[in-house]
């Protein structure tokens, strides 16, 4: 036998047996962000490397080590997109959509990030974003966040995920801020990793984004962005929040809340949780007014959010909060004989098209009764169907109940479909 090829390590097969769930939870998805308005945009996987450097920046975990680059072959270096909203911003601009209008707009579907793979963590995982152009006062940002706390509430997770947030403020009082910060780093050196050494002067803020346990302590006591915000952005935070306290939205002010991408000013906010281990994260966001403008387009204010798919399906899984399996049929046809089999299809077509919305198998293969019932019971029908020879003749089929103890009938094949409906 030949050896099987297997999949790359980190990147999963979603199985039957789990596709129930995805779909349940990107319906529930779709239907929240479609009731505040938001339209659906796509774009492809693949882009210029340069897009991902200029947008997410160089000195960031993501592009210094987790892209998967390559060069085309005329020698364009392309990357399997990290992220969703450089290409969000990268599709918006190309095609005018964002200059002087206000777009709320949402995506789904793979990402890809060099990663060790871990629970919660993948090569490929997916994410389900949303992006708001054109709105610069903080309502929209109560707006977006209330929309993802409408999201846990739908899904049974309000109990278990927890809201943080922070102002970045403006790029001004952030490099402020940042020489404070370097000074304060420069003192406190020996106590620092390698990591953080190396960005303390490229990308000194990250450094407050460690996950390293060993810098707690030197990172709690180091200086506070918030003593350092511009007035707007003071003004703007504050707005937020009683935005989000009107709105009944419980929240905690997390100073070292930065975030792993450099795009974002003011708000930046992440759910986390402490169901799933390390990957608490389930969905982060914030503003990044800069960034339109940073891609080529006329400035304009954004802000946004992405959740990771597979750690939501993950927490709902560990919670028991999905709903059970439902089955693959709703009805199960089963033909005894070759004129039985021959008609079988047809009448399937029938069924179909009298009975919209109903799960309609037809055995294939043939095979005794015994054999078509068993696999009747697998498909999860609670109606078998059995075409018989005789019975066709006479126009007739056999209805059987096959999870109630109730008694099976003969019906005529054309009553069949107004005793199902
Ligand atoms: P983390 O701190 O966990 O590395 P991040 O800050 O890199 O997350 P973002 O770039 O903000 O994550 O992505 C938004 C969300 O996407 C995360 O909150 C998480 O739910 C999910 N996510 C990010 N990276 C991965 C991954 N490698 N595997 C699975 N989900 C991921
Ligand atoms: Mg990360």
């Amino acid at each position: 036998m030949s050896k099987q090829i297997q999949a790359i390590r980190g990147m999963n097969d979603c199985l039957p047996q789990d596709t129930p769930a995805w779909q349940y939870v990107e319906q529930i998805l779709r239907n929240t962000v479609a009731s505040y308005g938001y339209s659906e945009i796509r774009f492809p996987i693949v882009e210029m490397t340069e897009l991902f450097k200029r947008s997410i920046g160089e000195v960031t975990d993501i592009v210094e080590k987790e892209m998967y680059t390559f060069n085309d072959r005329n020698g364009d270096s392309l990357t399997l997109r990290p992220e969703g909203t450089a290409c969000c911003v990268r599709a918006g601009n190309e095609h005018g959509l964002l200059y002087n209008q206000e777009q709320r707009l949402w995506y789904t579907g793979p990402m890809f990030r060099h990663e060790r793979p871990q629970k919660g963590r993948y090569r490929q995982f997916h994410q389900f974003g949303l992006e708001a152009f054109g709105m610069a006062s903080a309502d929209i940002d109560a707006e977006v966040i209330i929309l993802s706390a409408r999201l846990w509430q739908q899904l049974g997770l309000t109990p278990y995920v927890k809201l943080e947030l922070n102002s970045l403020g403006s790029s001004a009082s952030r490099a402020a801020y940042r020489e404070a910060l370097v000074s304060y780093l420069e003192q406190h050196k020996a106590l620092l990793d390698e990591d953080s050494l190396r960005r303390m002067y490229s990308n000194p803020l990250r450094v407050l984004d460690s996950k390293n346990p060993a810098l707690a302590d030197v990172l709690a006591a180091a200086p506070q962005l918030a003593d350092y915000l511009d007035e707007e952005s003071k003004a703007h935070f504050t707005r937020l929040q009683q935005l989000l306290s009107r709105a009944g939205i419980a929240f905690s002010l997390n100073p070292r809340l930065v975030r792993g991408l450099d795009y974002y000013n003011k708000t930046v906010f992440e759910w986390v949780t402490t169901e799933l281990g390390a990957q608490g994260t389930v969905c982060a966001g914030g503003r990044y007014d800069g960034l339109v403008e940073q891609l080529g387009g006329k400035a304009t204010p954004a802000v946004g959010f992405a959740l990771g798919l597979e750690r939501l399906v993950l927490l709902l899984q560990s919670l028991n909060l999905l709903p059970q399996l439902a089955a693959t049929a709703d009805i199960y046809l089963m033909a005894l004989g070759d004129a039985a089999e021959l008609a079988a299809l047809t009448v399937a077509e029938q069924l179909r098209s009298a009975l919209p919305g109903k799960r309609i198998m037809t055995h294939c293969g043939g095979g005794n009764l015994k054999k078509q019932l068993k696999r009747a019971d697998k498909s999860g029908a609670a109606i078998g169907l059995i075409l018989g020879e005789d019975e066709l003749a006479r126009g007739e089929i056999t209805l059987k109940w096959l999870r109630d103890d109730k008694p099976q009938q003969t019906l005529l094949i054309t009553d069949v479909a107004a005793v199902l409906a």
